[in-house]
């Protein structure tokens, strides 16, 4: 971080700073051009608030020359995390995972149908929200405990490991036995809740927030590294823009930029960045043309009668369509 004062500044004011920086445990390289005193901080220049020195008299203005994720970022990890499922399946560095199923689990039947059928085409991992984080508080909630046991069968019965979504920490021991803990789009920055779930030792599928910078979503990826669990897996669920024919606008650059920045896996949910059933599948493929690490995608036995996001979701029919073009694109990649 760079510190760039204001000329002539007032000797006792830039003392005060220097000290209250040292006091950081920073080394500090002071250069006196013809106008500007700049100050170089060097070491661990995340524990400082950077906007607190740009509101300082004397400061005219500070510059990071170092991101402020550290465990995220690539430079200080440049091998590639692979996040890897107690039955082996893995994502990241080269494995391509793709994770499917209803956006509700409904009933026992709707679940293990869905299952079967996701598995039978190519899916790694089965997809179904138990606690649901809906708009309305009139729309369906999920059936919370009931879903995550209902999930756990369908567990049983085809073998596929399974990720649900946690909305808050009091849910966390029902999780005991789910593969991956999904931390939703609106659950991005609730810091409490990704804290301690760095102290599980479960993978942890964290989704972009609805409006935020992939630097915001890399701190947030942070908290559950910083805390210990080094299982982190990116989603890009699409992004609020001035766009209405979408229910989002799937952010693609994100995923080379996301594989620049970091060495975490990013995946792609193509059902919630369009909202719309007949556009998973180009942007599916699109996202794996840009070099995601996987996808989610939403299937349902009776897309019409879905509880939840009916209209984005594909049949089996479609979804076995949707895999037998991965795999005709890209061959071998259901199996990486
Ligand atoms: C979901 O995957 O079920 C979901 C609610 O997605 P998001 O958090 O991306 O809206
Ligand atoms: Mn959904």
């Amino acid at each position: 971080m760079i510190v760039i004062l204001k000329p002539n500044p007032d000797p006792v004011q830039a003392e005060n700073l220097i000290e209250w920086i040292k006091g950081f445990g920073l080394d500090i390289h002071t250069s006196q051009g013809s106008t500007h005193t700049i100050l170089g901080l060097v070491g661990d220049t995340t524990v400082i608030d950077i906007d607190l020195i740009r509101a300082m008299d004397i400061v005219e203005d500070v510059r990071r020359v170092q991101e402020p994720y550290k465990f995220a970022n690539r430079k200080m990890h440049p091998q590639d995390t692979v996040v890897e499922l107690e039955n082996g399946t893995k994502i990241g560095g080269g494995h391509f995972a793709i994770m499917a199923g209803p956006c509700s689990v409904e009933s026992e039947e709707q679940i293990c149908l869905v299952a079967e059928r996701v598995k039978a085409a190519g899916a790694k991992l089965l997809r179904g929200g138990a606690f649901k984080p809906r708009t309305s508080p009139y729309s369906f909630q999920g059936l919370e405990d009931e879903g995550i046991r209902l999930l756990l069968e369908a567990k049983r019965h085809t073998g596929l490991p399974i990720v649900t979504e946690i909305m808050e920490l009091s849910q966390l021991d029902l999780f005991a036995d789910v593969d991956v803990i999904q931390v939703g789009a609106r659950n991005m920055q609730n810091f409490s809740l990704l804290k301690e779930l760095g102290r599980t030792n479960k993978p942890i599928l964290l989704k972009r927030g609805l409006a935020n910078t992939l630097q915001e979503w890399l701190m947030s990826a942070e908290y559950v590294l910083a805390g210990g669990n080094e299982q982190v897996i990116l989603c890009e669920r699409g992004i609020r823009t001035f766009e209405t024919a979408t229910r989002n606008t799937l952010d693609l650059s994100a995923i080379p930029m996301i594989h620049h920045m970091s060495h975490l896996p990013v995946i792609v949910d193509p059902s919630h960045a369009t909202g719309i059933a007949w556009m998973v599948k180009p942007m599916a493929l699109g996202a794996v043309a840009v070099g995601a690490d996987g996808l989610m995608v939403e299937v349902h036995n009776d897309p019409p009668r879905a509880k939840c996001d009916g209209a984005q979701s594909l049949t089996p029919d479609a979804f076995d369509d949707l895999t037998a073009s991965l795999a005709a694109i890209r061959p071998g990649l259901l199996d990486e």
